[in-house]
């Protein structure tokens, strides 16, 4: 088993930890002792961080709904029926009836994109963040 040096990504406080990697499977997860950020600490979230990267829960590709079932489909489908459902809610009810959340696993850059395409594109200035849950 070896330890490889890296963040816990499911919040924007960025804790340091090491995921113990074992016939190349995340298999656990320790704090880092000496993280200026953590200090030797993770949320229950942390400790957990590694689980759900080997989950046959895991989504690998984008659904789509058709005839009621959700399908898996290209990204390039996936996208194409997005732009069409928020253009046709934005020309049917107006843009303020869609709504954006974005999240912490996301890069600052990331979610400073979303809110531009939200604001600019859409239309609204309605966007969250999953941090203020
Ligand atoms: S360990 Fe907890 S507090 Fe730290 S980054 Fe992960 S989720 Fe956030």
């Amino acid at each position: 088993m070896r330890d490889v040096l890296s963040v816990c990504t499911y919040c924007g406080c960025g804790c340091g930890l090491y995921l113990h990697v074992e016939n190349n499977q995340v298999v656990g997860a320790s704090p880092s002792r000496n993280h200026p950020v953590s200090r030797n600490n993770l949320c229950v979230k942390g400790w957990h961080v590694h689980e759900f990267i080997h989950s046959p829960d895991r989504l690998s590709d984008p659904l789509v709904r058709k005839d009621g079932r959700l399908v898996p489909v290209s990204w390039n489908e996936a996208l194409d029926v997005a732009a069409a459902g928020l253009k046709g809610v934005k020309e049917r009810y107006g843009p303020d009836r869609i709504g954006v959340l974005s999240s912490a696993k996301c890069s600052n850059e990331e979610n400073y994109i979303l809110q531009k395409f939200t604001r600019a594109v859409l239309g609204t200035n309605n966007i969250d963040h999953c941090a203020r849950l």
